[in-house]
């Protein structure tokens, strides 16, 4: 295995000991000692890793772990799940499940099979929006006050990309987490795989045999696609680009001092810049299309 850092051959032991530095790296600098962290499970080689690296640095400086798994009502999140209790169970996190329909009164196979063709927004955009509110409140509701997920250096480069494209220098900010200042009850996210290439993470899971499924959401899509392709084209050609993306893009998020005034959204009551919070926006465009009341405040059974 090549260490992406140095351009070396790496053994299994010391890739590992390569990509728990980094993840180290990050916790030390967004952990404190006394927080209560909830790790997003998805049950992938990503949040699996995550909550693997998290839970031994958690042993070594005595945090508060858990793991919470939103159940999208996909048929792939069905093996994910008993994937994510698996390894949750061997290494002894409290494990979480909740469920997307009962959140938020409809699920992402539903919304993929009811939506008509052609329609401005696919189900992915919708799903990463409602996934993220139920997250963040599911974080409130069960005490946490970090929240660890497992974006690696891929995810991470993409979505600063996307921002950047849509000219979206707010949603950039929050990429990165810079002060632990909860805002209005936005539990702070923190991505110890960020400097971790996807590649190293598929390698780090199978040689530690770390419980993962390992297949993608046949539902993917939009513009996340062709800014994949275009960064790991770059990358081969240019060795070394995603990690100076990763820095060029976290220096221009820590320069934007704005502050962002938040207020609860009048539906949900979740944090929002706006009236209505990004998810009640878009539960009402579905209630109209799909013909079906969505809007009312989260049911979160926990
Ligand atoms: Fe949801 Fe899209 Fe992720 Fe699939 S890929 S789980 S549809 S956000």
């Amino acid at each position: 295995m090549k260490d992406v850092n140095a351009g070396i051959a790496l053994c299994e032991n010391c890739l590992f000991d390569s990509v728990k530095e980094r993840a180290y790296r990050v916790f030390r600098e967004e952990l404190r000692p006394d927080d209560r962290v909830l790790v997003a499970l998805s049950g992938g080689k990503d949040s699996s890793l995550a909550l693997y690296l998290t839970k031994m640095y958690s042993d070594d400086v005595g945090l508060e772990v858990l793991a919470l798994t939103v159940d999208e009502g996909t048929f792939y999140r069905k093996a994910s799940i008993q994937i994510a209790k698996k390894l949750a169970s061997s290494l002894g996190v409290e494990h979480v499940v909740v469920s997307m329909e009962d959140v938020h009164g409809i699920s992402i196979e539903e919304l993929h099979h009811k939506l008509p063709k052609g329609h401005k927004r696919s189900a992915c955009t919708y799903c990463g929006v409602l996934r993220r509110q139920t997250i963040n409140a599911a974080a409130r509701k069960l005490g946490a006050t970090a929240v660890v997920t497992g974006h690696n250096l891929d995810d991470v480069v993409q979505t600063g990309l996307m921002n950047l494209i849509r000219g979206d220098v707010n949603a950039l900010s929050k990429l990165f987490v810079h002060e632990r200042k909860l805002k209005e009850g936005l539990i702070p996210r923190v991505k110890p795989l960020k400097m971790v290439y996807e590649r190293e993470v598929a390698a780090l899971v199978l040689a530690l045999k770390i419980p993962a499924h390992l297949g993608k959401c046949p539902y993917t899509q939009g513009m996340r696609i062709g800014i994949r392709r275009t960064i790991d084209h770059l990358e081969e050609e240019f060795p070394g680009s995603k990690l100076r993306a990763l820095e060029v893009l976290e220096a221009m998020a820590k320069s934007y001092k704005e502050e962002v005034k938040l207020r609860r959204c009048e539906i949900c009551g979740e944090p929002t810049t706006s009236r209505l919070c990004k998810a009640c926006q878009m539960k009402k465009e579905l209630s109209e299309i799909l013909n079906k009341s969505l809007l009312k405040p989260l049911e979160l059974r926990l």
